[in-house]
């Protein structure tokens, strides 16, 4: 059995003060709510201010990014033993992140075993641009995106999730049986490369434009097991709709 998954990708959103407030706002209803891992990914500045504020509480924390290296002459990074101190996820390879800041696979690679050695699960992000879906590229592209991914990291725990970047912050988000078929595919693909138990266990999500509006198509799809959410986990109402909706639908009868 795959727990379910959501987390809230913040991005560059929220000074501390609103982070808290945010937080204050969501967490007594987040903590009601069962048979989902529910993680919050704010900006690395937040982070300290709310582990204090999510002690006891069955919500989890996740950083957007990382440096590789542990410690040393490296302005303006974030290390993982400094993350480690601090929060237990780390999203890695966000498409915005190989967009704007020229992440490759090797460096998205790089920083998967850093986090896995700190002891930070990494939620690895990919997915094809709309050029590369509009070429009938999208399964090249996830299996370069994966190529690196050593067996070693799905086996202690490695999330995937697959936002095709069309879908991103865009508002439009692919059908439930695009992404299905989509996720499917990239299990099937680590079932070829892995064997069928690390196939079975990985957990994939869906990330793009979901809202309480749409997760429903998404996650009641038996490939998908949660969502990656941006704009949507800044607004209470939204991020625990989509919580909530999560924990009925895959709930075992
Ligand atoms: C994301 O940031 O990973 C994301 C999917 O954003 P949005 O939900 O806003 O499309």
């Amino acid at each position: 059995m795959r727990i379910p998954m959501i987390a809230g990708n913040w991005k560059m959103n929220t000074t501390v003060a609103e982070a808290v407030a945010l937080v204050k706002e969501m967490r007594p209803e987040l903590d009601r709510i069962d048979n989902v891992d529910k993680v919050i990914c704010p900006p690395f500045v937040s982070l300290a201010a709310l582990r204090e504020l999510l002690e006891g509480s069955s919500v989890k924390l996740g950083a957007q990014n990382l440096y590789f290296e542990e410690k040393g002459a490296y302005t303006g990074e974030i290390s993982p033993l400094m993350l480690a101190e601090l929060c237990q996820l780390v999203i890695i390879g966000h498409s915005e992140r190989r967009q704007y800041f020229n992440e490759t696979v090797e460096l998205a690679d790089k920083k998967v075993q850093a986090a896995l050695k700190a002891g930070l699960k990494p939620i690895l992000c990919i997915g094809e641009t709309p050029r590369e879906n509009d070429a009938g590229k999208t399964e090249e592209v996830l299996t370069r995106q994966l190529s690196l991914t050593s067996k070693q990291a799905y086996h202690t725990g490695l999330v995937l999730a697959y936002e095709p970047i069309w879908a991103i912050g865009t508002g439009k988000a692919a059908t439930g049986q695009q992404a299905n078929q989509t996720i499917g595919f990239i299990r099937r693909h680590i079932l070829k490369q892995y064997g069928k138990e690390i196939a079975q266990s990985v957990r994939i999500l869906y990330g793009g434009s979901v809202t309480a509006d749409n997760i429903a198509e998404f996650i009641k799809q038996p490939e998908i097991d949660g969502a990656l959410v941006g704009g949507a986990s800044l607004k209470t109402s939204q991020f625990l709709g989509i919580v909530k909706q999560t924990s009925e639908i895959k709930r075992v009868k």
